[in-house]
């Protein structure tokens, strides 16, 4: 059978390997796997999230409320801006998703960092469009200015804190770089780990708010998936100007956010303490992974996310190293496929990285 061609060259995105996965293939206990592959919340969510979510269990007949008034209100209150700013997806991924299909097509080319978030790439190569990316690593902003001057690409992607490398875009050079950039050409700012980057570092905050006052071609994007530990809700966010949005909910599918989905966000937002808490814990637990990489002699990333990158010696490979550990329960991330010999690790909690600990060092 033959299919729309644009799929003959996506590599179908490979997500962090479920614990279910791991039990069937290498008949491991549940109790005895550690899953440090997707960037969730080791802490779970507020538990006030858990009691708001078993109200609404019984009353699922019925569609979600497609406006989704509470977690606009919510969301808008949280940021200071108007439900005109605001597009809820299932995920942020979603979100990417409408940019993509509102913005480009075969003759637009997408810029984005040699090393970033996956699903970029995949959802430029849905509506056919050439992806440009940088040489350096790590966001450098003078490299993007230069390929943008010589490509005209229609979306511009900046993932700060980046995924998978950890690093974050200074907010006075990335306000600046904007500034240069003409109103046809889209700059997404992929936020899904803000939170954690704006309390390790207030030079790397970036507020939504300031970049829709500033700027007609931003769109920021938020993500329930992370810091507040909802990543099986499918639930993300863009902020944007009103003309942006409008063009997005074009794309939206009805109903594309649960009831339960939509009940487990809002409240979420009613126990920034209960995220905060998280975070403090996150960053006290990295320290442990700089010390081990320390003790190992890799290096590691400094990282402003709730996920380490450890760049191993030449005399190690990341993908034996990676299937070596999933034997034995625990589940990280390989970078092999983005060109790093590295392991993406998300900070667990204190029990979680001992063991990472303990069977690392048999391997390392
Ligand atoms: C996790 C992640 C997202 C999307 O997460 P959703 O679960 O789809 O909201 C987007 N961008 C980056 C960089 C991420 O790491």
């Amino acid at each position: 059978m033959k299919f729309n061609k644009k799929l003959q060259n996506i590599k179908t995105y490979e997500a962090g390997k479920p614990i279910e996965l791991v039990v069937r293939e290498f008949g491991i206990e549940p109790k005895d796997i550690v899953k440090l592959a997707s960037n969730e919340n080791p802490y779970g969510c507020s538990p006030k999230v858990q009691s708001a979510v078993a109200k609404i269990i019984p009353n699922m007949a019925l569609y979600p409320d497609d406006s989704m008034l509470k977690l606009k209100n919510a969301l808008t209150k949280k940021y200071a801006l108007e439900h005109k700013n605001l597009i809820i997806g299932s995920g942020s991924d979603q979100v990417i998703e409408f940019i993509m299909h509102a913005k480009a097509d075969e003759n637009s080319k997408i810029l984005m960092n040699s090393v970033t978030f996956a699903m970029y790439e995949i959802y430029a190569k849905h509506v056919g469009a050439e992806i440009v990316r940088t040489a350096s690593q790590e966001h450098d902003l003078d490299e993007f200015y230069g390929l943008y001057k010589a490509t005209n690409p229609a979306i511009i992607f900046l993932c700060t804190p980046n995924n998978p490398t950890g690093d974050a875009i200074d907010t006075d050079k990335l306000m600046e770089f904007i500034e240069k950039i003409d109103n046809d050409t889209l700059v997404v700012v992929d936020g899904a780990y803000m939170e954690y980057a704006a309390y390790k570092d207030e030079s790397k905050k970036i507020m939504p708010q300031e970049l829709v006052e500033k700027f007609e071609n931003v769109i920021y994007l938020g993500t329930f998936s992370k810091a507040y530990g909802l990543g099986g809700m499918r639930v993300g966010y863009g902020i944007s100007s009103e003309n942006i949005i409008k063009e997005l909910y074009k794309l939206r599918p009805p109903f594309n956010i649960t009831t339960l989905s939509l009940e487990a966000a809002s409240v979420a937002l009613e126990d920034e303490e209960f995220v905060n808490n998280c975070i403090a814990l996150n960053f006290q637990e990295m320290k442990r992974y700089e010390e081990f990489a320390n003790e190992q002699k890799i290096d590691i990333i400094e990282s402003y996310t709730n996920f380490v990158t450890l760049c191993l010696n030449n005399t190690q490979n990341s993908t034996e190293i990676s299937n070596a550990l999933l034997r034995k329960g625990m589940i990280v991330r390989d970078l092999s496929g983005y060109g790093m010999n590295a392991i993406r690790v998300t900070v667990g909690t204190k029990e979680q990285n001992s063991r990472f600990f303990e069977l690392a060092s048999l391997l390392l």
